[in-house]
């Protein structure tokens, strides 16, 4: 009889790890606490408007198609390379849009007011970036670790080169090439994609910059980006895996001497069995929530450092934005100031930095005939620094204001559709730890083998996907981390 795999979560982690597992040969089922797939991943269809909840674009695309090689499928979805990346608008100057090209001498041309020799600075910063890339990829990223020991034998391997980065963050990596206020802060931006701030994100991480311009860039997916979800669960359908959805697992009983699960239980009692377990709900979530770990107490789980909220919200408007674009960044006139306090200082609201992302701009069938849907993200303070979210209804309409007014046009009367996450919202729906909304952040001591294994700590037959868990957030991180756990997942059901 085939050997069984229970995944817990239909994040994109879950999905991708299901597919590898079915096709390798193994029975496979999932169980999802909410009602479709794609945990983050998700989708909002309402008032005849589409909208992504979560991602809007994604880079390394390479890894989507070592994926479906490894899987033996076709590309489930179509990839939509975006150029400009994003666009960036600063508050004191709200005429200017910046489009980030990934051609060089398209970029320069923006800043050559600003910023003398840019186009050298930015091959040097480029090269550098793309170095410390090359270097630590393969060896910290893509790498399961079985020991403290071997990850740091790993890290040895790393080029001493690069070590001098190690002890700046990221806004000093970018400030030591750069010297322009307006180049400085839109270089740092990406730091905001890892879920902290430029100010405490370590300089290694400037190998995004490497990624999002030069290397594979920035990707939509053709129709919106669940279609990565849907193609993936059509996938699974072939592939004979069954998702069952609104059952969320809450208890476990072992077996062998406490050395393995026996079994899981969902909210209704319900007995869930399986050779082996691959939990794609938050791995330190887990560990602290159902396996009540001493070292994932709250008391040490509030001590982690975890990333930053996302307020989200979902408009429908009446009427075309021409003139905005695709993804664009909406910054304010005190970036350092915003930065220190984002994390926790919940005053910092009154002057929010945004982002918006017109959905329907390059996918029509995301909106009504004549309409347009728009999805803002505004990093927030999650709930262990803002418990309170009774004001979402002034700080969304205070964006909507500053974003009719930055981009000329009153939005307000033409709204047919708004639906707000806040990280209560984040919390509930998907797990997250205070509504963090990409887990644990990347700080040293939480990346590698400091991060939650992808393996438990006593029971043999349970292992772990998605971003709090190795190598760490984004959608190319978890089909990543897919790969990292079914290598584990083969070799203990192999023994
Ligand atoms: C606002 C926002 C914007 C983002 N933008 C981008 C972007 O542009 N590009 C990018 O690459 N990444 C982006 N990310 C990050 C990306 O969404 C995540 O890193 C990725 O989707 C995480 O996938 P996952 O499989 O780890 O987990 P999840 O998506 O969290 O999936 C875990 C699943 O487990 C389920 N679950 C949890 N507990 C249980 C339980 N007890 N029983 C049953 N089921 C359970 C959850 O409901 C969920 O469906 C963004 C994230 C957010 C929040």
């Amino acid at each position: 009889m085939k050997q069984k795999v229970l995944i817990v979560g239909a994040g994109i982690g879950g999905l991708a790890t299901a597919l590898r597992l079915a096709k390798a040969g193994y029975e496979v089922e999932i169980v999802e606490k909410n009602g479709q797939a794609g945990g983050r991943l998700n989708q909002i269809k309402k008032d005849g408007f589409t909208f992504d909840t979560g991602p809007s674009f994604f880079s390394m695309s390479y890894e989507f198609a070592e994926f479906v090689h490894d899987c033996g499928i076709e590309m489930p979805f179509e990839f939509v390379e975006l150029d400009p990346l994003y666009s960036v608008n600063f508050s004191d100057n709200p005429q200017k849009n910046y489009h980030l090209y990934k051609d060089i001498d398209r970029l320069a041309e923006q800043f050559k007011d600003l910023e003398p020799e840019f186009k050298a600075k930015m091959e040097k910063y480029l090269d550098k970036s793309g170095q410390i890339f090359n270097d630590t990829v393969d060896i910290v990223i893509k790498n399961n670790f079985d020991s403290i020991f071997d990850y740091m034998s790993s890290l040895m391997q790393v080029n001493p080169v690069h070590l001098p980065v190690l002890t700046r963050n990221f806004w000093n990596q970018v400030s030591r090439n750069f010297s322009s206020k307006e180049v400085r802060e839109i270089l740092s931006l990406v730091a905001f994609f890892l879920g902290r701030t430029p100010f405490d994100t370590m300089a290694i991480y400037t190998l995004l910059s490497y990624t999002e311009f030069k290397h594979d860039g920035y990707y939509n997916v053709k129709g919106g980006m669940y279609q990565i979800v849907v193609g993936l669960v059509r996938e699974l359908e072939k592939a004979g895996v069954k998702i069952t959805y609104n059952t969320e697992i809450v208890d476990y009983e072992t077996k062998n001497n406490d050395k393995e699960i026996s079994h899981l239980i969902d909210s209704t009692n319900h007995v869930w069995r399986a050779d082996t377990y691959v939990i794609n709900a938050d791995a330190a979530v887990w560990r602290h929530r159902i396996f009540k770990r001493k070292a994932f107490s709250t008391a040490r789980m509030n001590r982690m450092q975890w990333t930053m909220g996302y307020l989200t919200f979902y408009i429908g408007i009446k009427g075309k934005l021409p003139h905005v674009n695709h993804h664009n960044y909406y910054l304010g006139s005190n970036y350092k100031e915003y930065a220190n306090k984002v994390l926790s200082e919940p005053g910092t609201l009154e002057k929010p930095y945004y982002y918006v992302n017109v959905v329907s701009k390059h996918n029509p069938d995301c909106a009504p005939e004549g309409c347009e849907s728009l999805f803002f993200v505004c990093p927030v303070p999650n709930l262990l620094h803002k418990t309170d979210w009774s004001d979402k209804d002034d700080v969304v309409n205070s964006i909507i204001d500053n974003f009719s007014q930055r981009i000329g046009q009153d939005i307000r009367p033409n709204i047919v559709s708004r639906t707000i996450y806040t990280p209560e919202d984040w919390q509930n729906q998907f797990g997250l730890y205070k509504g963090s909304g990409l887990g644990l952040a990347h700080t040293m001591m939480q990346i590698g083998a400091f991060r939650p294994k992808n393996h438990d700590e006593r029971y043999k037959n349970v292992f772990y996907v998605g971003a709090s868990t190795i190598p760490g957030a984004g959608l190319p991180m978890a089909i990543i981390s897919s790969k990292l756990v079914t290598e584990r997942v083969l070799k203990q059901l192999k023994k």
